[in-house]
């Protein structure tokens, strides 16, 4: 813990590092362990396991980052753990408690210290906690036993020179149904977003955006992230669906434009052909924190908000003050920071 790495701060991306410990707990006879960290970052698991057939599983993704005065910051963790526990629910797997969730997270942190990007590089420690399916089965059914880890890698600033919108394509296809598993963070709504995000890619595009699945004429998700935009009165609105994944970024940015940007904010329709409402656009997730959005391509035109190559002031300002926060520079709405 005490070893520095080679790590060179500057150029790290968004890849797999094998750090030093993860946690892992098993559920067995009806209960979690009380969890253990481990250095072997192999899982041996049955050939039957759910998780593997069925898609019985689901994850995570949360940041630690180093503050000026050399603490550690977890950002919303407990709602990390809530959005587990939701996500477990709808696969019939069982529950993580919130301070299991915490502690774990906590020890990954402490263990892998020597991995957390310094104050000041724009990037941080990012956790990946994981519940899936295992045991001895062939029967569609919900496993006889689970395993819930967290691992961690390093990862760099999102944007290296300063924000640049990126544009996006309208998607054909869909990630999730009307009342399937959308507001589920589960690796099955990925699987079915990796050839419509392939198709965008090869057009040119940073990703697609994917359109309710009942009408498709309302913006629902860009990717694997949400999606917000601020009207021509200054309003900060966002998809309400029931196939939406509840965002911690978006909640976090919801709160601030109320409460720090004065702005009124909404849950509500996105129509596609209503965009012109629309002053300025982003995509928000822990990866990059917030995407702007440039354009988007529906049909043969491409609709472009605030500008193609440059952020738009309130996305510029959301940015500023979420990330203020993350790193311990700005003071946080109470309970959104838990220290390590
Ligand atoms: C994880 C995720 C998001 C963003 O959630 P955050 O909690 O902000 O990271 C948005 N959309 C989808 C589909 C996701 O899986």
């Amino acid at each position: 813990m005490g070893q520095s790495t080679s790590i060179d701060w500057s150029t790290l991306g968004f890849s797999y590092v094998k750090t030093d410990f993860r946690y892992l707990s098993h559920w067995r006879d009806g209960q979690w362990d009380s969890g253990t960290l481990t250095e072997d970052a192999t899982l041996h698991i049955s050939e039957g396991s759910t998780a593997l057939h069925y898609g019985q599983q689901c994850f995570e993704g949360l940041k630690a980052y180093r503050c000026k005065d050399g603490s550690i910051n977890l950002f919303r963790p407990d709602q990390n753990a809530l959005r587990m526990q939701r996500s477990c629910g709808r696969l019939l797997m069982p529950q993580v408690s919130s301070e299991q969730f915490i502690e774990a997270c906590r020890q990954v942190v402490k263990a892998n210290e020597r991995f957390i990007p310094p104050y000041g590089s724009g990037g941080a420690l990012y956790l990946r906690p994981f519940v899936i399916g295992v045991g001895e089965n062939i029967g569609v059914r919900t496993a006889p036993e689970f395993i819930f880890s967290v691992f961690c890698i390093p990862v760099g600033a999102y944007f290296k020179g300063g924000m640049t919108p990126h544009n996006f394509v309208i998607s054909g296809y869909d990630r999730a149904a009307p009342n399937g598993t959308g507001a589920a963070k589960v690796g099955g709504n990925y699987a079915a977003s990796l050839m419509p995000g392939a198709q965008a890619k090869e057009q040119g595009f940073a990703d697609c955006i994917y359109l309710d699945p009942s009408s498709h004429s309302k913006i629902e998700e860009v990717g694997s992230a949400n999606f917000f935009a601020i009207t021509r009165d200054d309003e900060f609105v966002t998809p309400r669906s029931s196939s939406v994944l509840p965002g911690i970024t978006r909640l976090s940015l919801m709160e601030l434009a109320r409460d720090r940007l004065n702005l009124k904010v909404s849950e509500g329709d996105v129509r596609i052909d209503e965009l012109d409402r629309f002053k300025e656009a982003g995509a928000c997730g822990t990866a990059a924190v917030i995407t702007p959005i440039g354009g988007i391509k529906f049909g043969d035109t491409l609709h472009v908000f605030h500008s193609e190559t440059e952020a738009g002031p309130v996305v510029k300002r959301l940015y500023r003050e979420l990330t203020g926060i993350q790193c311990g520079d700005i003071e946080a709405p109470a309970g959104w920071i838990v220290k390590v």
